[in-house]
């Protein structure tokens, strides 16, 4: 073996030097086992308390997994000692290079931590030749201390939305900054209670001060428990909710009238639901055509679909008297069509009027609600079953922050230097 020296410099690890190298097993199994030792004598850390001992009690090899050398795995051979603090009573030795009880040093944890963020643990785990379980506690780590490290924002707008879990009943609540664009809470249910736990919790007094809009569904529980947490913020919305709304009450009358139709009718509506329920701009060349043919079949079901396009006029106006009189006028063109569903869709349209209005003196962006409800699937779609809900909230959170853009993100996550700090 070479010098010990250049090996320490290589291993580049701060206060530690090689004593001792040895090969352990060949060919793909084949890991280089680093004997290492503490540089001067200047007392040992209690893990406690961080203070210097200098009593020793006893003395116990240990290993950690490292980043690998060339084609070889890593491990770092230690003789931790136990020492006998002055406060703290026994504790094992703190090591600058790993956090105590951890299997991988540090700077391995940071590496598997960002590899399973763009694939699946296990394959994290056989890339950097550990277990399923260490990589899993790796990752773990690595979120919960970029959780930490993050500055706390003051968001104007929060979103407050249900996401389906499972196949059942059930839903997540999931409270987001719209700023920014970033998932901040999760919650088991979607009741009054949830939301308010979340609000409270996720947010300090002072973010809560200056929060001037909550953009929700039209759920009643959640327009509660905004008004309750946060008396000064307006409830506004989610434009796509609404229109939803919009889509469903066109899709009875399709329904209707596919029941009631003749023979001509039947023919050309049948499969089309979907096609109808498609925006007009979205609907190109020959579909365009079979949604002008069905239309022609039927008077209603157009009308209807005007009506519902018309709607999207509901988000340009700069006023609130703007947004009613467009309402207004809105149910005036429905006054003779015998449409009783958009005739109830317009009631409950206007019941909202509010919520709907609120938009004009806080211009939330509904993009970002909607691409943050789409990562917010990717991610529960992709994770399958995961029980841990913190660890769920925690890959939520830097999937919709995306904090590694550019390389120097990716660097500042493997450097050695913010690690120490981040300590
Ligand atoms: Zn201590």
């Amino acid at each position: 073996m070479g010098s010990h020296i250049e090996c320490t410099k290589i291993l580049g690890l701060e206060g530690y030097r090689v004593k001792e190298i040895m090969f352990d097993g060949t060919g793909n199994q084949a890991r280089l086992r680093i004997r290492i030792e503490r540089r001067g004598v200047r007392g040992h850390r209690c893990s406690g308390c961080l203070r210097r001992c200098w009593r020793i009690r006893d003395a116990k090899d240990r290993t950690w997994d490292d980043l690998p050398w060339a084609g070889y795995r890593v491990t770092l051979v230690y003789r931790q000692r136990r020492v006998q603090c002055m406060t703290c009573g026994i504790r094992t030795e703190r090591m600058s290079f790993a956090d105590s009880k951890a299997r991988v040093t540090r700077r391995l944890r940071q590496l598997i931590g960002l590899d399973c963020q763009s694939m699946p643990t296990s394959h994290a785990a056989v890339r950097h030749g550990v277990s399923w379980g260490k990589a899993r506690r790796a990752e773990r780590a690595f979120l919960e201390t970029w959780d930490i490290s993050r500055p706390k924002r003051r968001p104007r707008h929060l979103g407050a939305d249900e996401i389906q879990r499972g196949k059942g009943y059930r839903f997540w609540t999931v409270l987001s900054d719209l700023v920014r664009g970033e998932v901040w809470g999760l919650a088991r249910d979607r009741t009054e209670a949830s939301l308010e736990e979340l609000l409270t919790n996720c947010l300090d007094a002072r973010q809560r001060a200056v929060v001037q809009a909550v953009c929700t569904d039209m759920h009643k529980p959640y327009v509660n428990a905004v008004t309750h947490v946060l008396p000064k913020a307006e409830v506004v919305f989610d434009k796509f909710h609404v229109l939803q709304h919009a889509s469903a009450a066109l899709d009875e009358v399709r329904r209707k009238e596919f029941f009631r139709a003749g023979n001509v009718m039947r023919a050309v509506g049948r499969g089309k639901r979907w096609l109808l329920l498609r925006r007009w701009r979205t609907v190109r060349g020959s579909k365009r055509r079979e949604l002008q043919e069905l239309f022609a079949a039927n008077r209603r079901l157009f009308k209807a679909y005007v009506l519902r396009e018309q709607l999207d006029h509901l988000w340009t106006y700069k006023t609130r008297t703007g947004v009613l009189n467009f309402l207004l006028s809105w149910f005036k063109a429905l006054r003779w069509q015998r449409l009783p569903e958009m005739e109830r869709l317009g009631d409950f349209l206007l019941t909202h009027i509010n919520g709907i209005a609120a938009f004009c003196d806080h211009a939330v962006r509904f993009g970002v609600v909607e691409s943050v409800n789409a990562t917010i699937k990717g991610v529960i779609r992709r994770a399958r079953g995961m029980r841990d809900e913190r660890f769920l909230l925690l890959k939520l959170k830097w999937a919709t922050a995306r904090p590694v853009r550019s390389a120097r993100d990716y660097a500042r996550f493997l450097d050695a230097e913010w690690l120490h700090s981040n300590r």
